[in-house]
């Protein structure tokens, strides 16, 4: 694993992620949609000019995705990893009022566009050395799991993720490319609040591993951070 491509790296688990691959000598192409305000990222930068490649790109917006694809190709032949992290979540959701904008929204971004940034860098994946693509999901995710109304949107696109995750594996099975979908813990970040169990380095730290040690027997799983199955 020496090339990874990261979405929404600029905050939370994908920023704490970005920090300790670029710590291991790792080249990481952190995207996220406003480079320009993305202050952390800048002063990872400056440790770091070589090995890191700060992105713009909006992972539902198809033109972005372009430019974003084109901008990756002038620098690196190949990708080892690739980790759709970029999520949102709809809060307080109940059956009267539902949003369906706002559902579509949250579809676009945890559902529909891990496929659309898998696709568009598939060629640079399938010319990298054991290859992965990590879907960060969530136990919200979880069909067996799911003990209580509300989240429809977030719930619903995680476990469309799940899906998807589960069929591409099969997919690119005879390219060797490994697919796993994750729960990242439930971790402190704008999204998790600062109550969550984990801190974002800790889950990084998980997911890094679970990357480091994933063969072909992996692929197709759905995997808590801590490297452990976990109910579809
Ligand atoms: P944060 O809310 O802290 O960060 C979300 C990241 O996603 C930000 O970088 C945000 O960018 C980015 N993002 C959102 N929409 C887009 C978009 N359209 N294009 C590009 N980037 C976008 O969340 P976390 O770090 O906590 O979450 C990371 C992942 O982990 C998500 O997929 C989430 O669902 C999942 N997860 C998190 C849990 C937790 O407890 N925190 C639990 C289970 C799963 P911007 O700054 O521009 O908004």
């Amino acid at each position: 694993m020496e090339n990874i491509l990261i979405t929404g790296a600029n905050r939370g688990i994908g920023l704490a992620i970005t920090r300790r691959l670029l710590n291991e000598g790792k080249t990481v192409f952190a995207t996220c949609r406003n480079p320009g305000n993305a202050k952390l990222l800048d002063k990872l930068s400056e440790t770091y000019p070589q090995n890191l490649h700060v992105v713009e790109l909006n992972v539902s917006d198809e033109a972005s995705l372009g430019r974003a694809v084109e901008t990756v190709k002038g620098i690196t032949k190949s990708l080892d990893v690739l980790i759709n992290n970029a999520g949102i979540m709809q809060r307080s959701e109940v059956p009267e009022t539902l949003n369906f904008q706002k559902m579509r929204e949250t579809f676009e971004v945890n559902a529909i566009a891990p496929m659309m940034v898998m696709q568009k860098f598939l060629d640079l994946l399938r010319k990298g050395e054991r290859p992965l693509i990590l879907n960060i999901s969530s136990q919200l995710g979880s069909l067996q799991r799911k003990k209580s109304g509300g989240l429809y949107s977030y719930c619903s696109s995680k476990a469309a993720l799940n899906m998807m995750s589960l069929a591409l594996a099969y997919d690119l099975k005879n390219d060797g490319i490994i697919v796993i979908t994750s729960h990242p813990g439930w971790v402190q970040t704008d999204m998790g609040g600062p109550g969550a169990m984990i801190t974002a380095d800790a889950s990084a730290e998980g997911l890094i591993n679970i990357i480091r040690g994933a063969g072909p027997s992996h692929s197709g799983s759905f995997l808590t951070w801590e490297g452990e199955a976990h109910p579809w």
